[in-house]
């Protein structure tokens, strides 16, 4: 894990929030290669939940919500976690976490535990008072309820569909930490699956297995992946079922993504809260009945640090240690290098030009510093699938070799021929 923590803050994929001003615990920046591993994660959920589909529309909600809403969903009264305060050194800790009656930092005496609601508050408008307080999301699923008519009125869509989206979401968590893993503000992918009452337990079998295999397709080691099923008292008032997908992080098994089966509750309740009818006239069986969900519902930073962690490993060639992050070509911040193997004879322009060339399909980086073994290393460290170095016989013939990161290996093909290499090679599924 510190290496993984290390190599984000040394190549420019996380660094500490607000780090000149000494940082604000679990507040993470995604620099300039962070940025983009996260949207390709975020991009190829889309694409597979989304537009890869005929039955999911999108979605891109307000954070800030009418606070009925969490009054309805049962966040006011339930979002809580038990805490515990040391009376010795005054610091606080989930009192589930915390092992025997005493703190585990001094050993001090502890307060009895009380209910502590994760939501963040804060005021709309210029009056700060009761009337005016509002919460900022804990999750996005809530939106999508909320808007289930307007979807329905406004799509053709019959059930069942969904309706997914990637949004921001921000819990006060009492202890945040492992790096990206638990955070106060954190970007989630969910969807809400409407079926009918009656079919949610097929669905939810789809979606169980549907979930681990997109984790595993886009390259995490099947043997690092697992569904757990929640036990009786672990399941949420609104669940019927829950599974999560879990991942080996270094610190032990722990959720990527957790699939419910959240049965017809949340529409029943914002029915209740709002009363507007929430429900939908299913023509075939000429009945009206309020729809099941089943939804899950993952984590873009959760996934963004289980690639990471999955993706890093060391190892030797041509006798050299080397670091390389075996992202799945999809997820690799840049999709290949250009290099010019020496700074003269005219190499670096026709690099450059093949470089200019690649950046309207693919992000490329290009790379002209040192010897072309540390360029080569440079690139390995962080993902880049694929190099391409112009030489002596490029200058003659037109071709350029193009290099596995994976299995060190060259081919030399026509440069003309790149970008349909290129694109074959990204799309492969991994094995
Ligand atoms: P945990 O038990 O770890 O607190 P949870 O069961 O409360 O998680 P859900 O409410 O099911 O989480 O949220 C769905 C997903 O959102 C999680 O699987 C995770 O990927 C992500 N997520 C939730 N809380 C956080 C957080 N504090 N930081 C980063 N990601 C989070």
């Amino acid at each position: 894990m510190e290496k993984v923590v290390n190599l984000c803050k040394r190549r420019g994929f996380v660094y500490p929030g607000s780090e000149i001003y000494g940082g604000l615990g679990s507040s993470l920046d995604y620099g300039p290669l962070g940025v983009e591993l996260k949207r390709n994660v975020k991009e190829a959920w889309w694409r597979e939940i989304v537009t890869g589909r005929d039955d999911v529309v999108g979605l891109d909600a307000a954070i800030i919500m009418h606070p009925r809403v969490w009054e309805a969903s049962g966040h006011l009264a339930g979002f809580t976690d038990p805490l515990v305060d040391c009376k010795g050194c005054k610091q606080r800790f989930r009192a589930d976490q915390v092992a025997g009656p005493r703190c585990p930092e001094c050993g001090g005496e502890l307060t009895e535990a009380r209910q502590f609601n994760l939501m963040f508050k804060t005021f709309v408008g210029p009056v700060e008072d009761t009337a005016h307080v509002a919460f900022l999301r804990p999750e996005t699923a809530q939106s999508m309820f909320v808007n289930f008519r307007n979807v329905l009125e406004t799509s053709r869509l019959k059930l069942p569909f969904g309706i997914a989206q990637i949004g921001r979401s921000f819990r006060n968590e009492i202890t945040p930490g492992n790096f990206l893993f638990r955070t106060r503000e954190f970007e989630q992918m969910e969807l809400e699956f409407f079926v009918r009452p009656g079919e949610d337990e097929q669905w939810y079998d789809y979606w169980r297995s549907a979930r681990l295999e997109w984790y595993a397709r886009l390259g995490i080691k099947r043997d690092r992946l697992r569904l757990r099923p929640h036990g009786r008292d672990e399941l949420a008032h609104y669940a019927k079922a829950c599974v999560d997908v879990e991942y080996a992080f270094p610190f032990g098994w722990s959720e990527l993504e957790g699939i419910a089966n959240r049965t017809d509750f949340d529409l029943r309740r914002h029915s209740e809260y709002s009363g507007k009818d929430l429900t939908y006239f299913d023509e075939e069986r000429r009945e009206r009945y309020f729809p099941y969900v089943i939804e899950p519902a993952a984590g873009a930073d959760r996934s963004t640090l289980a690639f990471l962690v999955d993706a890093y490993d060391e190892d030797e060639v041509e006798g050299e240690a080397r670091i390389v992050l075996r992202l799945h070509p999809r997820l690799a911040p840049y999709k290949a290098a250009v290099f010019p193997l020496l700074r003269k004879d005219g190499q670096p322009e026709r690099a450059r030009r093949i470089y200019d060339a690649l950046r309207g399909h693919f992000p490329v980086d290009y790379d002209q510093a040192g010897s072309i073994g540390r360029r080569y290393r440079r690139q390995d460290e962080v993902g880049t699938p694929f190099g391409i170095t112009v030489d002596h016989d490029t200058m003659k013939d037109g071709t350029v070799t193009l290099r596995d990161r994976d299995a060190t290996t060259q081919i030399r093909l026509a440069e003309d021929r790149l970008v349909e290499e290129l694109r074959a090679r990204i799309e492969t599924p991994a094995t």
